[in-house]
């Protein structure tokens, strides 16, 4: 079990496989007010960066699930690497109704909100871990401008304008389903930046040491068209935060 071997390839080098920024991750994990001791489960875990950043700068433990071979494996080299792999553990597995075995303080999904089948599906997902009082985790896209034309949603790699929200409507969205929006910490275009570009080093790098492979087509088309594209569409368009969510009661 896999994810398509591309992603594998373009983001060997990533430790954050989203537009946030390690600066704004650690603002994220101060912004929400940490514990020692808090449990955390991260569906698509991926390299484990915030997991592994948090458990050493808060001293919270916890989980992450992701289906990334690699990925995993880099999470659990992070994770000894900074010195907590006592206290975070990484599983490589389908995420898509993961439900941890003990509550959580923080249950997140931070990119990859179709393991729930979209916003509402995991929101409901990762409730089902969450102890009162907790905190639920979404990163999630969303139109810094709206696409002016549906070959513009394309161009950033969506299917359609209908597949992201403006941000004022993203949030009404959380509160429509029952939960108070308590924190955000959006991403900016250096913070895409940071995620889009870094791709093009991997993919010139990858295909200088792997001319033959059978996606060596593949990554020199889209290491050609990438850049015009990202600046064009992603870069003008696309804007990306993470949202802190807790259930209302009232
Ligand atoms: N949250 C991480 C990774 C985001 S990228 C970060 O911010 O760095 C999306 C991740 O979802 C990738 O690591 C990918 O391997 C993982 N993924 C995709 N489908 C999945 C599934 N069904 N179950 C678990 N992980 C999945």
């Amino acid at each position: 079990m896999d994810i398509p071997r591309i992603f594998n390839i373009t983001e060997s080098a990533h430790r954050i496989h989203n537009p946030i920024t390690p600066e704004k991750l650690a603002t994220l994990g101060a912004a929400l007010r940490l514990e020692p001791g808090a449990r955390v489960l991260d569906l698509g875990s991926g390299s484990g960066e915030m997991l592994c950043t948090w458990a050493r700068d808060h001293g919270v433990g916890g989980t992450g699930v992701d289906m990334s071979q690699l990925f995993t494996a880099q999470a659990k080299r992070r994770a000894e690497e900074l010195g907590v792999a006592d206290r975070v553990t990484f599983i490589h597995g389908d995420a898509a109704g993961h439900v941890a075995d003990e509550k959580v303080d923080v249950a997140a999904c931070v990119g990859a909100t179709w393991i729930g089948g979209g916003v509402a599906g995991t929101i409901a997902l990762l409730r089902q871990s969450l102890r009162t009082g907790g905190i639920i985790l979404i990163g999630e896209p969303y139109w810094r401008q709206l696409p002016p034309t549906e070959e513009v949603a394309k161009g950033c790699l969506a299917h359609a304008i209908a597949d992201f929200l403006m941000l004022p409507e993203l949030l009404a969205v959380f509160g429509r389903l029952g939960y108070d929006v308590v924190e955000m910490v959006l991403a900016d275009q250096d913070g895409w930046d940071r995620y889009e570009a870094a791709k093009w080093l991997t993919m010139r790098r990858w295909l200088d040491a792997h001319p033959g492979d059978a996606l060596a087509e593949e990554v020199r088309t889209l290491l050609t068209s990438e850049p015009g594209r990202y600046a064009a569409y992603t870069r003008e368009y696309l804007g990306w935060g993470v949202f802190a969510l807790m259930p209302r009661n009232r």
